[in-house]
Formats: C-alpha cells, structure tokens, sequence
C-alpha cells in the first residue's frame, strides 16, 4: 500500500499561531507555518514578531508567503518577484535556518509566479486546493482539507460523498466530520492527507475545539507518517 502521510499549514503568520503551535505540539503533529512578515490584512501588533517566528522555528518549519500578502496576479512582475524572494530572505534571515516552501497568497498564481518561486529557490509551494489525496507537482501542491466550511465545495463533497445524499448532509459546511472521514480514506487506501487553516480564522469562527478533535483523532496513528511540507520534497 502506498505511505499514509499526515501534513498540516498555516498561513499568515498571526499571533494566534503560537497557540495553534502549542496545540500542535500537544498532538505531536507536524506542520509549516506560512508566514508574510509585513501582511497587509493583519494589523502590525497582531502579526508573529521575530521572537515569536524564533520560538516557532524551534519546533517547526518555517515558510514564506511573501512580504505583504499582496494578490500576485494583481501587482507588476518586479513586484511578485521581490514579495515572492525577500519573503524567503527575510525568513531565513529571521530564523537562521533555510527556508525552503512557499505558499501562495490567497491560493492565487499565474504560471509565470510559478517560474519566481523556483528561481528564489523554493522547492515546494502550496496552493489553495482541497480534497486532493495524492502528491501534485511540488510547486503546485495541493490540499486536502481547509478548517473551514466552504459553500462553494458542494460539489467536491458531493462527489467525496460518492453522491450519497445523507452522506452529504453529514459532511457539508462540517469541515471537522469532513477532515475526519477524509483521514479515514486516506488511512484505508493511503496517500497524503493535508490539513490547513488560517489561527485568527479558527478563532473567529470559534473552531478550536473542531480542530482540537480532529487533531486529537489523526494523531499517534500507527504506520502514519507526520511530516511537515518540506518533508515532502527532498531539499535541492
Ligand atoms: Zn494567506
């Protein structure tokens, strides 16, 4: 059977973070934080300072996300490739360590954004798709799951729910219940099971204790293994 893995994300780089760190830990589940160190949607004081992006990197990889969060295809090519590359700088800088993924702002890319983060020498990058359980190129990785209750994934969990009605009514806009029987699948039939979210969205949502049980339910599994995203790809 293929590998079961187990990966998870964050993005943004929200002071929040750090208490979705701690639960992470409590969990021993692995997992990148995407951090954009001047994120223009983030107010100043409630953004990860360097301190906290240390203490982060002690137990976690650390990922780009560009500088300011900007949508990529909205802003000139110098500016994508300088958000996209001192973003990698700056992390690197910050942490001391290499910082080797990116994700992509708002899951939004043109394939010449995908030409920038390998020439800044990213070699993995996360877009915003869900419910996908096999590797994708690594520089247009998928997700599985996102913590939050899509309206417009009727049809993917129509389709998850194999057009089963009652089923359906069972997983939709119920991420967590949903996250869980997509682990089951890929516990049974193996593959790659990604879950990500955003701290301060948790948090709004008031979603701490959903994930808490889904972390609670994917971790310490035998035969899984728990890796971070750049575990995914070998370092070039
Ligand atoms: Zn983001």
């Amino acid at each position: 059977m293929k590998p079961v893995i187990v990966t998870t994300s964050w993005d943004d780089g929200h002071v929040l973070d750090m208490r979705l760190a701690a639960l992470l830990k409590k969990y021993g589940i692995k997992g990148t934080f995407y951090i954009s160190p001047q994120d223009r949607e983030i107010p100043a004081k409630k953004r990860l300072t360097d301190f906290q992006i240390q203490e982060l990197a002690r137990d976690f990889d650390i990922g780009a996300h560009t500088m300011t969060h900007p949508r990529l295809p909205q802003v000139s090519d110098a500016e994508a490739e300088q958000e996209i590359s001192n973003s990698r700088t700056h992390l690197q800088q910050v942490t001391g360590q290499p910082v080797a993924t990116f994700c992509y702002p708002r899951g939004e890319y043109l394939p010449k954004h995908v030409s920038m983060v390998r020439r800044a020498g990213f070699s993995y990058a996360r877009t915003t798709n869900r419910h996908v359980f096999t590797e994708q190129p690594p520089l247009e990785s998928a997700t599985t799951i996102h913590c939050y209750d899509h309206w417009s994934d009727a049809l993917k969990v129509a389709i998850f729910a194999r057009f089963n009605p009652v089923t359906f009514l069972r997983f939709y806009r119920k991420w967590d219940t949903l996250a869980l029987a997509m682990f089951d699948r890929v516990f049974a039939e193996g593959g790659t099971f990604h879950l990500w979210g955003h701290s301060w969205e948790i948090d709004k949502n008031d979603d701490w204790e959903r994930l808490e049980r889904v972390l609670r339910a994917i971790a310490g599994r035998s035969g899984v293994q728990y890796d971070s995203n750049s575990d995914l790809v070998p370092l070039s």
